[in-house]
């Protein structure tokens, strides 16, 4: 454990990549159930007032990059609508805990993204219970990796796609639609989407079009004070690799190869993006890539 605002080798915050982090889980993946446990800010974020009275949705919020989203915005001063798999109930009641600690409310609305009405739903849910929605940072997302495009079924590519574009186009429609001007939208984009894995076909095109549509719709909504932007992560040690994102044998190196700094990420690290993008400091930054990947240069 360390904190992010002491000046420190960024090289050396976090411990590079262990065996342990090889053990793999079924399905959406559970962060109770990891042996190392990520670090999304729970002991060391500190708010600062920089998103007082904002309404926030968060979908993925109850792991990873998602869960140290919805704790720094909590912190921040958002109450906050925390979206996750039924399936991730045992994590989002920690983050739930975590939004409230913060003395923020927290609406928990567990549901499958891939259905265009939950996406109204959820959004309309921020509107009935928050009286309004102003950010939306939609972090969710599915990767399974597929060694040879023989195997990669039809139904998996339509998922990854349905549940990494479609549900971002479903939310961002829905909540422009109720967004005050100074709202601001922050998609989830990959460093995949610059150097695409040959075993990520569906992932990581999924990630280069959410930066296309998110460049495209920012300047579509400027005009009405709303803001699009993305944040590009590099490897972050959350559920998502360990769920059959990475194969077993790659996990033992993660982040290692993958990034100048030799070591994965931990979602802590990815939160003060998401921040920054979210509130009215970054009032010029708009159809921007921030990439939070430890120094792969991305175009
Ligand atoms: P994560 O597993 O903690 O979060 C992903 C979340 O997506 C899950 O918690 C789940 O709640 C949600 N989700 C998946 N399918 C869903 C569906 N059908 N309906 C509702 N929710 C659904 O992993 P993470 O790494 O924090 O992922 C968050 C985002 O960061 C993703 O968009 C991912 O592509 C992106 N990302 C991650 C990395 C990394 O190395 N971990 C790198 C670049 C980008
Ligand atoms: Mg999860």
């Amino acid at each position: 454990m360390t904190d992010q605002y002491t000046m420190q080798d960024p090289a050396k915050q976090y411990p590079g990549p262990a065996e342990e982090m090889a053990q793999t889980q079924e399905g959406p993946g559970l962060e109770q159930r990891m042996p190392i446990k990520p670090d999304a800010g729970e002991q060391t974020y500190r708010g600062s007032g920089r998103l007082t009275g904002r309404r926030a949705v968060v979908t993925g919020a109850d792991s990873g990059i998602g869960r140290a989203a919805a704790i720094a915005f909590a912190r921040e001063g958002a109450d906050v609508v925390l979206n996750y798999l039924p399936e991730e109930e045992a994590d989002a009641r920690e983050v739930v805990k975590l939004v409230e600690d913060a003395g923020r409310t927290a609406v928990a609305v567990p549901g499958d993204l891939t259905e265009e009405a939950f996406c109204q739903q959820l959004v309309q849910t921020a509107v009935d219970q928050l009286g309004g929605v102003d950010i939306l940072a939609n972090v969710a997302g599915r990767q399974q990796y597929v060694e040879d495009i023989a195997d990669l079924t039809t139904e998996q590519f339509v998922d990854t796609y349905t549940t990494n574009v479609f549900a971002m186009f479903w939310l961002c429609k829905a909540a422009i639609a109720h967004m005050p001007p100074g709202s601001t939208i922050i998609n989830t984009a990959s460093l995949e989407a610059y150097q695409p894995a040959p075993i990520l076909l569906d992932y990581a095109s999924t990630k280069w079009a959410i930066n296309g549509f998110s460049k495209a719709l920012a300047q579509q909504v400027a005009s009405k004070g709303i803001r699009v932007n993305v944040v590009a992560p590099g490897p972050v040690w959350t559920p998502l690799q360990v769920a059959g994102g990475q194969p077993p044998e790659a996990l033992k190196s993660f982040g290692a190869d993958q990034s100048p700094m030799g070591r994965p990420a931990q979602p802590a690290e990815m939160a003060p993006a998401f921040v920054f993008l979210a509130s009215p400091e970054s009032s010029y930054v708009n159809a921007a890539t921030v990439s939070a990947n430890g120094g792969t240069p991305t175009p």
